[in-house]
């Protein structure tokens, strides 16, 4: 048996959404941008589902730009950004716990001469907002603070911040990476008050390669790529239809079930945490954040990297931090200042509508198993 505990990585995609790609690229299969009926049919499709993908964050479809993927969402909207505030400042201002599709970005800018600064999370993994108003400044051209940290599951104040920079008066574009939050948490982009949002299908239940980033309307940014004019002139290609349609699908069937996934989440973590407290004292919470999907634990004194390939073996996969940076040092867990035996033996549980208790249980035996061998003295 396989116990598929790694949802943050990425998901399992879902049959009908499999099946959705799979009529756009054998029915529905023609170029949205020719001029015979069949493909007038292909762009109507195209922007039905846009329209699904808007009704899953509440907004327009006008403000629904398709990408490739979470990190080129990120990536636009960082350059896209203090490209469009370019002659109000050169200060950025995002968080020290971000994904490295947002850090890196940020980083280049930083060479380029932005000024940055790096918000440090509390104990619970969340960020101030005394401290984003004490970082405000009126050449602040950019805020970037994502909605739930992929390591640690915990939940940023994104709403806040956006009626603090707001009554601040920076000038500052407020940029949301929700690719975890998107499903889990309330992740509507008005309501939160946020500029730009990205998001990524692969984490729920979309095959990879289909992302997309929400541009508030009447917000003009210099497009992401040129060439054809698809998208609205913003990211020219000829459009993924067969990957759209899967995210539309996606997102369809995740609104539906959205309500039921998130308690089923949260019961399934309460239960991870209790019989982790109750049977692996090894094992210890590193923080328990608001997400209902991601458990950041620790095997304390042990590096992760083996802990993972022995859980491996016994066919459970969990992942040694971000999946994105296998092998490097966390710069979230740094972030938190945990002591360095919590932060080489930590580990994510991640989990879906569809897990099961059973996947928990192979999990607890094995930890159990592990924590027998791999501390002899202490069992
Ligand atoms: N942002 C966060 C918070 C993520 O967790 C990830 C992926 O793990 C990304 C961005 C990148 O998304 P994608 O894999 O779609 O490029």
């Amino acid at each position: 048996m396989i116990a598929y505990l790694d949802n943050a990585a990425t998901t399992q995609v879902w049959p009908e959404v499999a099946q959705a790609a799979y009529d756009a690229m054998t029915q529905g299969y023609f170029n949205p941008s020719s001029r015979y009926p069949d493909a007038g049919k292909a762009a109507k499709a195209l922007e039905a589902h846009r329209a699904a993908v808007a009704r899953a964050l509440g907004c327009s479809p006008k403000e629904i730009v398709l990408t490739s993927c979470g990190t080129e969402s990120d990536n636009w909207a960082i350059r896209s950004a203090v490209e469009k505030n370019r002659r109000r400042g050169k200060h950025i201002i995002t968080t020290a716990i971000e994904h490295h599709a947002v850090l890196n970005p940020i980083e280049e800018l930083e060479k380029q001469g932005y000024e940055v600064t790096r918000l440090q999370p509390n104990s619970a993994g969340v960020i101030e907002l005394s401290d984003l108003e004490q970082a405000l400044r009126p050449d602040t051209v950019l805020v970037s603070m994502m909605l739930v940290n992929n390591e640690l599951g915990s939940v940023m104040p994104v709403k806040e911040a956006a009626a603090l920079i707001k009554r601040a008066g920076a000038p500052a574009l407020l940029h949301c990476d929700a690719v975890q939050g998107f499903m889990k948490v309330p992740c509507c982009p008005k309501q939160l008050g946020v500029d730009l949002m990205s998001i990524s299908g692969h984490k729920i239940h979309a095959p990879k390669g289909i992302g997309a980033l929400y541009i508030r309307s009447g917000l003009k940014l210099p497009p992401m790529i040129v060439g054809g004019g698809q998208e609205g002139g913003l990211r020219s290609g000829t459009e993924p239809t067969a990957q759209i349609a899967a995210l539309a699908k996606a997102c369809e069937l995740g609104l539906a079930r959205q309500a039921q996934d998130i308690a089923h989440m949260r019961e399934l973590k309460q239960y991870t945490l209790d019989r982790i407290a109750a049977e692996v004292p090894q094992v210890h919470p590193v923080l328990v954040g608001d997400a209902p999907h991601v458990l950041a634990l620790t095997m304390s004194g042990y590096k992760s990297e083996v802990l993972v390939r022995v859980l491996g073996d016994s066919g459970i996969c969990v992942s040694a931090g971000s999946a994105c940076h296998r092998g490097k040092p966390s710069h979230v867990y740094a972030a938190l200042g945990l002591s360095k035996a919590d932060r080489e033996g930590a580990f994510r549980v991640s989990f879906c509508g569809d897990t099961t208790r059973e996947e928990v249980d192979a999990l607890i035996d094995a930890l159990k198993n592990a924590a027998q061998t791999l501390f002899p003295t202490m069992s």
